[in-house]
């Protein structure tokens, strides 16, 4: 099941994190209405759901604070973010890094890496947009009593303000009932993008707060949480092994899995990784006294990515042939069943649509997934590893929010460039340079990460890229243009897939006289008197026949490429990442030439 849009929003909301304030001790209260340090009242937090919040770690606080300064000057920027206090981060929607502040309990605004600039920027929000309201700086009160998201406000028709040329401004209706965010638009004027009833400034910080303040105000919700965890895992703990990645969360079933008697662990050393993820997860299986084994991909990633061309976040095939491969290969051998992992709902909707115990989607081998810590949020899983005193992965100081690989294409921007220096990244960049050199990409495809989309940009990014007066449709055409060529011939189309290259046409005829009339000859077959295929990976077809199109390019990719990953001996034929990801990638490419959809 797949929710979009509004019933996405919806669904976000309904699942939302329990997240409270107290305003005395100046720390966050999950799951509780009540902050145990001091007895009072905790106030809900106000934020975007689904309110997976994360601790700002001290490179992100110094980045937002120079963010703050360069737009507000010293003297503000103290106000918006005074150092005493823990200080948490929201993820937002959107193509790159996109993180709400929030500052003794209140959203003082979103900082958003702007694709176009490239580099972030700040959208006081509420508290924060009050602030600068007293402030009197970036701001406008307006003629309107009301004012309404997408309203359209002249120049003339601002009261009193400070109104840069560009960027953000705070708004007050002149009832002062309510505030709003505005950009300031090139043509003059101001686009409201965002309103809400007026609330008054950010608050002083009263007391001093870090995260080991956090874990007293938490600790009994933590410890049953935690013994929740740790009856979950007794249930599965023959058969089993932790599926540890090195990221906080595998960290913390780490530790879960030790108290529960689970003593396997397994790791996939995909060749291609941070070295801290494998340190981490060898240093706190050493610390908690846990057994240990690395797995590795039959091959290396440099070899599978000239098969396979650069992975993206629509065509991750290195998951299946670096990650899922050699993990079910581990389990198979060892005879294990059951996969302990540190999946959390609130990482995506389809992780959230899943229980804490479900059937591995992909891989028939392993019965049962169990995610321990599936309904716990990022912060209780911080705070968790604080209290019990476990090492935090030093990527995460970095200002990283996911950890995985260095060439994975679910990175942001702000990632890729706080660890752009280290050896292999360069080398990464270097590789991806060549590559757009080979096909003529503009530099944008590196320097802006494009390869993290192979099929379709976000509308962010197209946005962006239209402002630099570069088609989007065009570098997604040149890359998939490798795969396959595609020609009109009067009414039929030559498709050319390049890399089929001694294609066993017996074996393919084979397979697909299930569906058709074949008629094979030595150098080519023809299927229902139609459609050629020939021994040089040619496909013939007639424009207005292209039903069957998608299964044609899935058999002769299936019966000609096979880069010896085993995953088929794991998981259904299907889940072979040669039938999923390359034939798409010629089926894509005519759906794109010929502005119709062909896969099913
Ligand atoms: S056929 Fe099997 S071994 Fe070959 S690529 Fe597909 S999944 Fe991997
Ligand atoms: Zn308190």
């Amino acid at each position: 099941m797949r929710i979009k849009g509004k019933k996405a929003t919806e669904f976000l909301k309904e699942i939302s994190v329990d997240l409270k304030w107290c305003d005395r001790c100046c720390v966050p209260v999950l799951r509780a209405s009540v902050c145990t340090i001091c007895g009072e009242r905790a106030r809900e937090v106000i934020a975007v759901a689904p309110k997976d919040v994360r601790p700002a770690f001290e490179k992100d606080l110094k980045k937002i604070k120079s963010l703050l300064v360069k737009e507000y000057g010293g003297r503000i920027a103290e106000r918006l973010l005074p150092g005493r206090s823990l200080i948490l981060l929201n993820k937002v929607e959107y193509a790159d890094a996109a993180d709400e502040i929030i500052v003794g309990g209140y959203t003082i605004g979103t900082r958003i890496f702007d694709l176009g600039k490239l580099s972030w920027v700040f959208r006081p929000e509420y508290r924060g947009a009050a602030l600068l309201i007293e402030e009197g700086k970036k701001y406008a009160v307006v003629k309107s009593d009301y004012l309404k998201k997408f309203q359209f406000i002249e120049r003339s028709e601002i009261i009193e303000g400070d109104v840069p040329d560009e960027g953000y401004v705070a708004v007050e209706s002149r009832s002062g009932k309510m505030q709003g965010l505005a950009k300031v638009l090139e043509r003059g004027g101001l686009r409201i993008i965002k309103v809400w009833r007026a609330v008054s400034s950010l608050p002083e910080v009263k007391s001093y707060s870090d995260l080991k303040k956090a874990v007293k105000a938490n600790e009994e919700k933590l410890e049953e949480l935690e013994s929740e965890a740790v009856e979950l895992i007794k249930e599965y703990s023959v058969g089993s092994a932790v599926t540890a990645s090195g990221g906080k969360d595998s960290s913390a079933v780490l530790s879960l899995a030790a108290k529960s008697g689970v003593k396997n662990v397994v790791y996939v050393d995909t060749g291609v990784d941070f070295i801290e993820n494998k340190e981490m997860v060898e240093k706190v299986c050493n610390v908690l006294g846990l057994n240990l084994t690395v797995a590795k991909p039959v091959e290396s990633f440099w070899k599978y990515i000239k098969v396979f061309g650069v992975q993206a976040r629509d065509y991750r095939w290195c998951t299946r042939v670096l990650k899922l491969a050699p993990m079910a290969k581990v389990f198979s051998k060892k005879g294990w069943k059951v996969s302990i992992t540190g999946q959390r709902k609130y990482e995506s909707i389809s992780r959230a649509l899943l229980s804490p115990v479900s059937p591995s989607l992909t891989l028939h081998n392993i019965e049962k997934v169990v995610s321990p810590i599936h309904d716990w949020c990022a912060l209780e899983v911080f705070i968790y590893l604080v209290k019990e005193g476990i090492l935090v992965n030093p990527l995460y100081y970095q200002g990283f929010d996911r950890i995985g690989c260095y060439v994975c294409p679910m990175l942001k921007l702000p990632e890729l460039r706080a660890v752009a220096q280290r050896s292999e990244c360069k080398l990464w960049e270097t590789f991806l340079r060549k590559q757009a050199n080979k096909i003529k990409l503009p530099k944008e495809w590196v320097s802006m990460a494009l390869w993290r989309w192979r099929y379709k940009f976000p509308p962010e990014v197209e946005a962006a890229l239209s402002k630099r007066g570069i088609k989007a449709r065009e570098i997604i055409l040149k890359v998939l243009s490798s795969r396959a060529s595609v020609g009109i011939e009067g009414s039929s189309l030559r498709i050319i897939l390049r890399d089929i290259v001694e294609p066993n046409l017996k074996l393919i005829a084979d397979r697909l006289s299930e569906y058709f009339q074949v008629d094979y000859r030595e150098k080519y077959i023809v299927l229902n008197k139609q459609i050629e295929i020939t021994n040089k990976g040619v496909i013939v077809i007639p424009i207005d026949n292209l039903r069957n199109l998608d299964l044609i390019i899935k058999t002769i990719y299936s019966e000609s490429v096979c880069v010896k990953c085993n995953l088929c001996k794991w998981a259904s034929p299907e889940e072979c990442p040669v039938v999923k990801y390359l034939h798409l990638d010629s089926v894509k490419i005519v759906s794109e030439i010929l502005g119709v959809k062909i896969s099913k």
